[in-house]
């Protein structure tokens, strides 16, 4: 369901990510890993295209992100059919990137109406849903800064799920909460999980990522160095660096 091919991209001389290939099949859950700096969030904002990539391409349910298919081959996507594309990939953040001065209900339903070609009636039931399923029915008309960072990251998610994604990229979700919030926003995470979203999640939740990750890759500037089921990755000799890694998280 996602598929990058051979990435490079490169800031200056520095080469942040050296050749990266991965496939997320659909319904699976992808945990990336790894020190700060080793290109992690790169990876994702290069998977949307966010940043251009040096070479490489990125196909998400078969269809390359940045291109559009034309009667003379293959030419580069015009703003607006890459926004079409770019409504197929969810985005969370870190710093969760509610729009402030929005209410929660507004943050969501914008993208639908302006892409999506949703009707405000018909993006308003889609988000009034997904408030619910997250936890937050009856804050609708609250702002982001009336809530907790843990309220904000699901107010995020379910701003993504609006869009009716076929993937969802997470950039380490939990790492800007206060630790007694990271659970409400990890259970929203594992129930899309169950629900056979594809996702890729750049985090340090290692429980989470046991348990809810199909497959685990460790990055090192810029490369995928290992990688493997959490079982391999975890518990098996043959993975000694991203061992190394974890037992310096502790
Ligand atoms: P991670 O998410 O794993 O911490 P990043 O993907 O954010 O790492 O960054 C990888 C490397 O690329 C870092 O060395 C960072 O300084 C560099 N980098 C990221 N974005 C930019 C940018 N816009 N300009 C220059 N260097 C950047
Ligand atoms: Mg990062």
């Amino acid at each position: 369901m996602i598929s990058a091919r051979n990435l490079v991209k490169r800031f200056g001389d520095f080469t942040a990510l050296d050749d990266v290939s991965i496939d997320v099949p659909e319904g699976r859950v992808c945990a990336v890993i790894g020190a700060s700096g080793s290109g992690k969030s790169t990876l994702l904002r290069c998977i949307n295209q966010l940043e251009p990539t040096e070479s490489g391409e990125v196909l998400v349910d078969g269809k390359r992100i940045g291109w559009t298919e034309g009667r003379n081959g293959p030419h580069r996507a015009s703003e607006r059919d890459l926004r079409l594309q770019r409504a197929d990939i969810g985005m969370v953040f870190q710093h969760f990137n509610l729009f402030p001065h929005f209410s929660v209900m507004q943050n969501l339903i914008e993208a639908p109406m302006a892409v999506r070609g949703l009707s405000r009636a018909e993006a308003r039931e889609r988000a009034s849903n997904l408030l619910a399923e997250v936890g937050l029915e009856g804050r609708e008309d609250a702002f982001p800064s009336e809530l907790s960072g843990g309220q904000q990251q699901r107010v995020a998610i379910a701003r993504a799920l609006c869009m009716e994604p076929k993937v969802m990229l997470f950039d380490e979700p939990t790492s800007a909460l206060d630790p007694e919030l990271v659970g409400e926003v990890l259970r929203v995470m594992e129930r899309l999980v169950k629900k056979g979203m594809t996702m890729m999640v750049v985090t340090h939740e290692m429980d989470f990522a046991r348990d809810a990750a199909d497959r685990i890759v460790f990055f090192d500037q810029g490369k995928i160095v290992e990688s493997g089921s959490p079982g391999q990755v975890l518990d098996s000799p043959e993975h000694p660096r991203t061992q190394a890694f974890l037992s310096r998280l502790l």
